[in-house]
């Protein structure tokens, strides 16, 4: 059972800046924006982080070596000085075609919306960060606080990018959280590697009906290529999965397009299954341009690399987590839950653990036992002993990617959670300045995995914005 544990500094500083944090949320969700381009996100992180205890903090564009800016997209702030150093990470960007009004239904509003709830981790990293902060002041803490909103997450880049900035380089810990509807836990998860491409294929133009003949459709190479794929899934590994979206299927029926495109992500759970992965998904692309007399030129976009857990970083989140008082939802908002649940799959559900998610009881240390989707947390794990909490925030009938999971992003359902997961946060981060031991277990589990460098990792990795 959880108690209460936290510290009062903490708990003190969400006292007072609850109002604050829930208004920010709720302007980052009001504000969605995709890829690298969550500039409205990173302006009002920026402005809340000066305002709650860190009057220094950089607005920056990930990898352009936190300088000023025309377009930011990132906030990078610090409090104290020394060894240890504890980033708290968080993510700002949003989901195209997502929007939906505040209601238990579909409502759609035209455009991007929080359907992966980046919202709600953007708080919890920034309420972490500046309760910590409070906190650290006033028990005179010695060490270094980094906090990080990151962009781009749902790109695969962000925190590639921001690494080639340096921002993790020195760091001894490094955690973050993310909503979703399975119960909170801090559990080790096996996150999947992840391998992303454009093919675009170039044939000749002619007129679809009067000279057909003369024609070499780029829009056939795209259609044979998938098909292709869709044969080679019968021949992958179970942990293998690929998706595709075609960006340009020509302008017209009439018109046989000398130009189509088409976009693949290939996940495995392994760096050397999504490598192969992406190997035989080119044979396809270059099968299919074969067969129409095309020429195809693949773009890789990004890699999600393998993420090393470290055990003892997530034994010590939940030994945490068990101390922070659960969240008490209000009836209004379990009935919201009910609602909500209900619209999405015709049932409905009374009990409040069947509707909405709470911190998990059990603690499985078994990572296989929790696959997970891909992260670009993954590349900081490169860096530090780095744990990616995980649950909590909206009805536990959403899945990730969905117009329900931004209308709980932007509820109070969300918001508290997001609450919860910040004081673990920060609660986590504290205890690990307070206690050398922790980082010390956590860097001799660290070593003992030799991990590569991240250079390493992209030295031969070319990739376009
Ligand atoms: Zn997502
Ligand atoms: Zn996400």
């Amino acid at each position: 059972m959880t108690q209460n544990g936290l510290n009062r500094w903490i708990q003190e500083w969400y006292e007072q800046n609850e109002t604050d944090l829930r208004a920010y949320m709720h302007d980052v969700w009001s504000h969605p924006e995709v890829g690298l381009n969550n500039e409205h996100a990173a302006r009002v992180s920026w402005q809340f982080a000066k305002t709650h205890g860190f009057p220094d903090a950089k607005l920056v564009r990930a990898g352009e070596g936190l300088k000023e800016t025309e377009h930011p997209n990132a906030v990078v702030a610090e409090y104290g000085t020394g060894s240890p150093k504890v980033a708290i990470v968080g993510e700002l960007d949003a989901l195209p075609g997502l929007g939906n009004e505040n209601v238990p239904y579909r409502a759609e509003i035209k455009g991007p919306g929080h359907g992966c709830g980046h919202n709600l981790i953007a708080g919890s990293c920034m309420g972490a960060a500046c309760a910590l902060r409070y906190a650290m002041e006033k028990e005179g803490v010695k060490g270094t606080l980094r906090m990080v909103e990151a962009p781009g997450e749902e790109v695969g880049r962000g925190k590639a990018k921001l690494a080639e900035d340096g921002v993790f380089s020195d760091l001894d810990l490094a955690m973050m959280w993310h909503p979703g509807p399975d119960e909170f836990t801090t559990e080790p998860q096996y996150a999947m590697v992840m391998n992303a491409g454009t093919f675009d294929f170039y044939g000749k133009t002619s007129h679809a009906y009067a000279n057909p003949w003369d024609g070499r459709s780029a829009l056939d190479a795209v259609q044979l290529m998938n098909m292709g794929c869709e044969f080679l899934r019968e021949h992958v590994t179970k942990d293998c999965f690929f998706h595709y979206q075609i960006l340009d299927g020509g302008q017209a029926p009439n018109i046989v397009p000398d130009h189509a495109s088409v976009k693949y992500f290939c996940r495995s759970a392994s760096v050397d299954g999504a490598a192969d992965l992406y190997r035989r998904v080119m044979k396809c692309a270059e099968g299919a341009a074969t067969m129409t007399e095309t020429e195809v030129k693949r773009t890789d976009l990004f890699i999600i690399p393998y993420f090393f857990i470290n055990k003892p970083l997530c034994a010590h989140m939940n030994a945490v987590a068990r101390k922070v008082p659960e969240v008490e939802y209000t009836n209004e908002e379990i009935q919201f839950a009910r609602e909500l649940t209900k619209n999405l799959t015709g049932k409905d559900i009374e009990d409040v653990r069947e509707l909405l998610p709470f911190q998990k009881e059990e603690y499985d240390p078994d990572p296989t036992h929790h696959v997970k989707t891909a992260t670009d947390m993954a590349d900081v794990s490169y860096y530090c002993p780095t744990v990616h909490i995980h649950g909590g925030g909206c009805v536990r009938k959403a899945h990730a990617h969905h117009w329900a999971i931004t209308v709980c992003a932007g509820s109070t359902i969300g918001e508290k959670y997001a609450e919860r997961a910040g004081k673990v946060l920060a609660e986590g981060a504290l205890e690990a300045f307070q206690d050398p031991e922790v980082v010390k277990q956590c860097w001799e589990a660290f070593k003992e995995q030799n991990i590569p460098t991240h250079e390493e990792l992209y030295k031969d990795l070319h990739f376009e914005d």
